[in-house]
């Protein structure tokens, strides 16, 4: 099967490698106008791990000329952290974007794995809020990678467990904390993985070991599934969610 362009369709999304990147591209930049996220001269601070997301997020915000810088909070998981920081380090050098690295053995006396904690991502959660707020001071907005996969689940989560997650394109800031705005939010998780390979983003898939283990997985098997059975249930889940705000 072919793109209407004749090039070969690289997804169900019947579109050729280029048309599904400025497909994606352009719907990135339209939810940035459409929620006004980020305004003219803007200083940009990106929470970037070093994964797909974050690096798609990057590259796309500096394309439109956004005045970027990335921070990468490193957490000290081995085996992990590692991998992605040296991607995310290649990707600012090759771009010339400003990189902070704030890691939790400075700031916090350990690394998470020496933490030994029962709850890690609860730790890790609250640290690295702490952490990027602090630098964020000489910002006007956070800019995050979460795609439409990642605030499915938060609004599910939320509904099963009492969560106080935020899903929501654009959290207004107050004195402790500034603006936070989500670019991919309309973008599935699939759909970025797929730009981020065809750029060569990311030199492999990797993901923290701890993720397998958080109330968050069993969310996201559940969506698969219903997605499976009923294609767009993810955007309906997130779609019908704002639409109640
Ligand atoms: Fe931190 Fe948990 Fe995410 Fe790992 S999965 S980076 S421990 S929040």
């Amino acid at each position: 099967m072919s793109c209407s362009c004749g090039q070969p369709e690289i997804s169900e999304r019947r579109l050729c490698e280029q048309h599904f990147s400025d497909w994606l591209e352009n719907k990135v930049k339209e939810t940035i106008d459409e929620y006004n996220m980020i305004k003219p001269g803007e200083r940009v601070l990106v929470a970037a791990s070093g994964g797909k997301d974050s690096l798609t997020l990057l590259k796309i915000l500096k394309q439109c000329g956004y005045n970027v810088t990335a921070l990468c909070i490193d957490e000290g998981i081995a085996g992990y952290r590692e991998k992605t920081l040296a991607d995310l380090q290649a990707f600012c050098a090759a771009h010339e974007i400003p990189l902070i690295i704030r890691t939790f053995k400075e700031e916090k006396g350990r690394t998470l794995d020496e933490m030994n904690s029962k709850h890690p991502c609860t730790e890790c959660g609250i640290y690295r809020r702490e952490m990027m707020a602090a630098v964020a001071k000489d910002f006007d907005v956070i800019a995050t990678g979460h795609n439409m996969d990642d605030e499915a689940q938060a609004i599910l989560m939320n509904v099963f467990k009492h969560h106080k997650l935020k899903p929501k394109p654009v959290l207004a800031g107050n004195d402790a904390y500034k603006r936070k705005v989500k670019p991919l939010y309309f973008i599935p998780e699939a759909d970025v993985r797929r730009y981020a390979f065809i750029h060569n983003l990311i030199s492999e898939f990797t993901e923290c070991r701890n993720a397998s283990s958080s109330h968050r997985r069993a969310i996201q098997k559940f969506l698969e599934n219903r997605e499976l059975e009923k294609p767009g249930a993810k955007e309906m889940l997130v779609r019908n969610y704002l639409a109640q705000l």
